[in-house]
């Protein structure tokens, strides 16, 4: 199956354009959709999810029209939202049999598999028994894929999963994720390159409604090899080196600044090529520092 959103726009009544003319092709397995806060990315998911109209523009998944069929949609969908929001006293496992149950599984013995089988595949077994709002963040997160995943969705959302969980947390939750985005499209909205490089197939990169470029992680890079390059200056010297280059990113390793430059040639001025980074990836694009035509999908 295949989501295939065309010319999705959608301007706020303040007159925002958090989206414009969005065209995606969203294949099985890890999606990443990056961009800086404020790209549009929430304002897609939650078109994407159902919960808010856009202006103009479909969104098909497979034969199912996303704008319209909403009841259809629904029934093969799972969403963790950028703020789960309420996290009340009651115990994993309560709430899980409770949303299952919203779900439409009524069958108490099937319910109780399904909530066992959830628990133990986001490694909350032992945590069952304990009140959400005694969960660490991570759990916090882990939770969310379990009650995402009731019912077997085809679509899976997932906005910005891992802000605010620490590296331990973060990894366990990347294995999670990498889990279930075999057989069905998981989409990762996210403003974090690790989250893309460590788990995404495909990816697109968005910015202030717009998309930058689509296509695979490996693709993006191959286009950018050989045009970046990086030079270890001193603080003073930035605002000069951002007029005279293409500079894509600055930062400091050791204390000292490290500026990333977009040239086509060498630069000279005692610059060194790089490994080219999903992170230049990102940036170059935000900047405006890439042949969009190379990306297209
Ligand atoms: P992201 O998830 O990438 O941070 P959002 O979709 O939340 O981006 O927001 C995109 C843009 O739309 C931002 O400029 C944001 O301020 C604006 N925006 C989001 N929600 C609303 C709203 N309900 N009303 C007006 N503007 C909004």
């Amino acid at each position: 199956m295949e989501l295939v959103i065309r010319n999705l726009s959608k301007t706020y009544a303040n007159g925002v354009k958090a989206l414009q003319d969005v065209s995606l092709e969203i294949p099985t397995g890890m999606y990443g959709l990056l961009g800086p806060n404020g790209a549009g990315k929430s304002t897609l998911m939650r078109i994407l999810a159902t919960l808010q109209e856009a202006d103009s523009g479909s969104a098909m998944l497979g034969g199912i029209d996303v704008l319209r069929q909403k009841h259809e949609v629904r029934k093969m969908l799972g969403y963790l939202p950028q703020d789960f929001g309420v996290y009340p006293k009651i115990s994993a496992q309560d709430m899980l049999d409770h949303l299952a149950l919203l779900k439409g599984i009524v069958n108490g013995r099937e319910r109780k598999s399904v909530v066992d089988s959830l628990l133990e595949r986001t490694n909350l077994s032992d945590h069952r028994k304990k009140a959400l709002t005694g969960f660490s963040g991570g759990m916090r997160q882990r939770f969310g894929i379990a009650q995402a995943l009731i019912g077997n969705p085809k679509l899976i959302i997932v906005d910005e999963p891992t802000a605010g969980l620490d590296p331990g947390e973060r990894n366990r939750f990347y294995n999670l994720l990498a889990e279930i985005g075999e057989n069905v499209i998981v989409i990762l909205s996210t403003h974090i390159v690790e989250d893309v490089k460590e788990l995404c197939t495909n990816m697109a990169v968005i910015h202030l409604g717009r998309v930058l470029l689509s296509g695979s992680p490996e693709k993006a890079l191959v286009s950018l090899e050989g045009h970046i390059w990086r030079k270890s200056i001193v603080k003073a010297q930035v605002e000069d080196y951002e007029k005279q280059y293409k500079v894509i990113s600055t930062k400091l390793i050791a204390g000292r600044p490290t500026i990333h430059v977009y040239s086509e040639q060498d630069p000279g001025d005692g610059f060194q090529a790089v490994a080219v980074d999903l992170e230049d990836v990102f940036f170059s694009a935000i900047r405006g520092f890439t042949n969009q035509q190379e990306h297209a999908a």
